[in-house]
């Protein structure tokens, strides 16, 4: 089921994720739910605060993805991406690891219409479980990395406008003010 989107600045978006402890049939549907609205909306990366739930929970598929824009290694090894891609994941922790630091114009389903850069570290170990409780280890880089780390912030309540250089976010400035409005207006 396609769920509605909440976008900026709906107060849920601020909300730190309560981490999952119950892995069940309840769980795997609302990631099958968020799946189906990620790709609905044409994006690569959704977090359940997206759809109006604070939990430590976001899926990630960049199966269409340039296989050149990243790489990785999960739990020691390479499968091929169909094979556990679109991915859930439950109660991420990320470690950066040694890496230069990477600008790339970043956009927000949250955020129609909006884009900017945001510096990130290209490099990260992330920690999680799957929807099954599987805990996981990925190392990974590019923008699976950026993808990750992107809803990783999500979960905890930082958006990509509090990651933008003061320059970029203000060269945008009057397109949130603009936004906020209208979601303001829809409540
Ligand atoms: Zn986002």
């Amino acid at each position: 089921m396609v769920l509605p989107i909440v976008h900026y600045n709906d107060p849920v978006l601020r909300q730190k994720g309560e981490p999952v402890t119950v892995f069940d049939a309840a769980l795997t549907q609302l990631g099958r739910d968020m799946v189906e609205t990620m790709h609905a909306a044409r994006g690569i990366g959704l977090a359940a605060q997206q759809i109006g739930k604070a939990l430590q929970f976001c899926v990630v598929d960049l199966r269409e993805a340039d296989p050149d824009d990243f790489d990785f290694e999960l739990d020691g090894s390479r499968p091929p991406v169909e094979l556990f891609m679109p991915m859930m994941i439950a109660n991420p922790k990320i470690t950066v690891l040694p890496s230069e630091k990477d600008s790339y114009e970043e956009g927000c389903l949250s955020f129609p219409d909006i884009r900017g850069d945001v510096v990130r570290p290209d490099e990260i170990e992330v920690r999680f479980e799957d929807a099954q409780g599987v805990p996981h280890v990925m190392v990974c880089n590019g923008l699976l990395s950026r993808c990750i780390q992107h809803e990783a912030d999500h979960l905890n309540g930082t958006l990509f406008i509090d990651r933008m250089s003061k320059r970029t976010r203000a060269a945008i400035d009057r397109s949130i003010k603009a936004l906020a409005e209208k979601t303001k207006a829809q409540a």
